[in-house]
């Protein structure tokens, strides 16, 4: 999995921040860029504390996600406050195979062969039907889950804030919570008073949303 931050409104806490001084202040919009650098910070610091996150939908950031299965872009792509680009399945042929294996299949030698073996018929089959002039969107129904696909997303920080609650939660599947986790590195770099909380909902919120009492962080 490639992971890399592509994309950032410039200076990226700091429309948030006179959006949050804005709304708690008597300062004309037009005045907010006069106010220090530290107050707008503690501005914005004091507002996400309260959970007024709206103003952090002021700043946005793409990222550009590579060899990733496209049973993880199917997640991702259901978080709807967000606007994606994804590699085709119609324009593009996808002859060499290329597939994702989920850790617990590479780790067993017997199983890796026949997921690889399956893999590989798979692909043969794909082929074959192009060779007979099938076209790609016809032929792609054979292809997998695991197939390897590449996206770019764009989210503002408040939709982030959501897919990091979701998706860096230990019961979120392991390859979107291996994505949530990288992408949350790459903008707490960015913005650290905005991601300063951010990680699973027991994390920023306190509530496990999955209720799973046996789960190392389970909110005490
Ligand atoms: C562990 C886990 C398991 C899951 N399992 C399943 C599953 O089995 N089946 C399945 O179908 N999905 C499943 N999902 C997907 C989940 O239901 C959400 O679709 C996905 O996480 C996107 O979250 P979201 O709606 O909060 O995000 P977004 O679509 O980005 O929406 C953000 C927020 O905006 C608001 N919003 C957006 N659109 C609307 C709307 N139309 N009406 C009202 N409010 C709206 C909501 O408050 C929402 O939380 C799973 C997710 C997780 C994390």
């Amino acid at each position: 999995m490639n992971v890399k931050l592509i994309g950032v409104t410039p200076n990226p806490e700091l429309l948030p921040a006179m959006a949050a001084k804005l709304t708690h202040s008597k300062t004309k919009p037009e005045d907010l860029d006069k106010s220090s650098e530290k107050e707008l910070k503690a501005t914005l610091e004091q507002v996400m504390k309260l959970g007024h996150t709206s103003v952090v939908e002021h700043t946005s950031f793409t990222f550009a996600i590579s060899d990733v299965s496209r049973s993880l872009t199917h997640q991702l792509v259901r978080h709807r406050i967000a606007s994606y680009s994804q590699q085709s399945q119609r324009y593009v042929n996808l002859n060499d195979p290329c597939y994702i294996i989920p850790p617990k299949i590479e780790k067993n030698k017997t199983m890796k062969q026949a997921y690889e073996e399956t893999m590989h018929t798979i692909w043969e089959q794909y082929n074959k039907l192009l060779s007979m002039d099938i076209p790609a969107e016809d032929a792609r129904y054979v292809l997998p889950n695991a197939t390897c696909t590449n996206i770019i997303v764009t989210m503002n920080a408040r939709s982030l804030l959501n897919f990091f609650d979701l998706r860096c939660c230990l019961h979120a599947q392991w390859e979107i919570r291996s994505l949530a986790n990288r992408m949350l590195q790459e903008v707490k770099v960015v913005a650290p008073t905005i991601f300063k909380h951010a990680g699973p909902s027991c994390k920023r919120k306190g509530i496990c949303p999955e209720n799973k009492k046996d789960c190392p962080l389970y909110p005490k």
